[in-house]
């Protein structure tokens, strides 16, 4: 089953459903681009809602096979799938590199971590099945037993495409269930179509990973058959806020289960006990990695008063060390912007916060796609960019008298996602951390960190769901089985 033909440099996939490759019924595709040159990336399918319905139907037709397959068996398939990960590593650096434009360090640094989870993976497979319950009526074996729960609908999107792609897929399937993945129109093949390609060389079970791949416009005719198909019992959804207001309304009507990892408005506190160089290597870092398109970088940085105009100082000068342009180019560490659109709506809002009184010190211009890494200061309240995640290379820095304000800053917004807290006092920033409403509080560290044993997810407006071992909890129903045996 190979699915991709190099006789142009193009590459060209058909969607995966039961274990293969098609066309669709009218052999329709579309064009995927590279953000950093514009040029044609791949022609993929076009999948419409017949494909996106068949789809299903392989998956629940694999769902009783796959649940009952023996856990060893699982587990040798996904160590089968990381080897084969290492093997393609550069190869799927490249057309990481260039569907989704992320540097060559994101790329490989993504590679890594979907191996390591794919290891880890094997292991989940052997979590505890459920509990025996102490009984108070003699004689009954009394249990709490997880089940899967059928057919999950993964949206996988184009940021941390790999990463995000193989996780929206592994924790599913570790927890016993089959999974149809929709990727983001703008990279299903880093978003899905490689996952296929990898399970279907691992030897995985026709039907158990499946991606219907679709235009842009398209993503509601692909969604409408995930809700009206009553196979589908879970929504994965892995996305804006916004987009998440309208699957859980429409998952309330046909009440399915909704797994929900959403976007963050991430905040930094800085002490003024603190080191200050590491600070700013922290804050750069949480500001600027993959152009500020990802869901976890730090949107505002908060300083105490004391620190402020140094913080500000050296920050400025280590992002204007930045370098930038091509991701294939290995120094590069800012790329490009995803779509014109997202550089576009990055330019409205920065001018918007100028024009309400705040001030670039240093960034505010573009090359291309490239937007240039951009501290703003002197930010109103009331400017979208402080109270919207804006997906760009943008971070606001702003001054705190108090670590209570400081706090309140913090949790300013309706976001959840990750925090972090920067304080030479250790005790103080386990004592503050508790303070932060954020599905992650990082103490000392950047707001961006993954680790594969970490309950990753957000609280309040950034979504419910937890990643690693964890997800057991979204993707299983825990069953009371409850025998009377005297
Ligand atoms: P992002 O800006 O990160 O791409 P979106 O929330 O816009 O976030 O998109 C996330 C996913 O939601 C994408 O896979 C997209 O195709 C999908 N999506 C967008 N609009 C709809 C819709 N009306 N119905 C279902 N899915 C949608």
């Amino acid at each position: 089953s190979v699915s991709e033909t190099e006789t142009t440099s193009a590459i060209h996939y058909g969607h995966f459903v039961g274990g293969d490759w098609r066309a669709t019924a009218d052999g329709t595709t579309f064009e995927v681009h590279e953000p950093y040159t514009g040029k044609v990336f791949g022609e993929v399918a076009a999948c419409g809602q017949a494909e996106a319905k068949a789809a299903i139907e392989a998956a629940s037709v694999a769902f009783q096979g796959w649940a009952e397959l023996a856990p060893a068996r699982k587990a040798a398939l996904f160590l089968r799938a990381a080897e084969i990960v290492e093997r393609r590593r550069e190869r799927i650096a490249d057309l990481l590199a260039r569907e989704t434009g992320c540097t060559v360090f994101f790329a490989n640094f993504q590679q890594d971590l979907v191996k390591q989870t794919l290891q880890h993976a094997a292991s989940w497979v052997y979590q505890r099945k459920g509990d025996i319950l102490q009984s108070d009526v003699p004689g009954t074996y009394s249990t709490a037993v997880r089940r899967p729960l059928g057919v999950v609908a993964s949206f996988t999107p184009w940021n941390g495409a790999s990463v995000l792609a193989w996780r929206a897929v592994l924790q599913p399937i570790a927890a016993g269930n089959t999974v149809v993945v929709k990727p983001s129109e703008l990279a299903p093949v880093s978003a899905g179509l490689i996952v296929a390609e990898i399970a279907a060389e691992a030897g995985f079970p026709p039907g158990v990973v499946n991606v219907v791949t679709h235009a842009p416009g398209e993503a509601k005719v692909i969604a409408d058959e995930f809700f009206e198909n009553p196979e589908v019992r879970c929504i994965n959804f892995i996305g804006s806020v916004q987009t998440a207001r309208m699957l859980s309304e429409r998952a309330g009507r046909v009440l399915k289960r909704t797994v929900m990892e959403l976007g963050g408005y991430n905040p930094m506190i800085v002490l003024e006990d603190v080191d200050i160089d590491y600070a700013v290597r922290c804050a750069t870092f949480s500001a600027f990695f993959h152009q500020g398109q990802i869901c976890m970088n730090a949107r505002k940085i908060l300083v105490q008063r004391g620190i402020y105009d140094e913080f500000l100082r050296r920050f400025v000068e280590k992002t204007k060390t930045l370098r930038r342009g091509d991701p294939q180019n290995p120094e590069t560490v800012i790329g490009p912007l995803i779509t014109p659109q997202a550089l576009a709506s990055v330019k409205e809002r920065v001018a918007e916060a100028i024009e309400l009184g705040g001030k670039a010190l240093t960034g505010g211009n573009h090359q291309g796609q490239v937007y240039e890494p951009t501290i703003l200061v002197d930010v109103p309240p009331e400017a979208t960019v402080c109270n919207e995640e804006t997906f760009g290379p943008v971070t606001i820095v702003q001054p705190v008298d108090t670590v209570e304000e400081a706090i309140a800053q913090a949790n300013r917004t309706m976001y959840g996602l990750t925090s972090a807290i920067l304080t030479g006092d250790t005790y103080r920033g386990f004592e503050l951390a508790a303070q932060v409403k954020s599905g992650a509080v990082h103490v000392n560290m950047p707001t961006i960190d993954d680790e594969i044993q970490a309950p990753i997810g957000g609280v309040r407006d950034s979504g419910w769901g937890r990643t690693g071992p964890y997800s057991i909890d979204d993707f299983t129903d825990l069953i009371w089985v409850n025998v009377q045996s005297g």
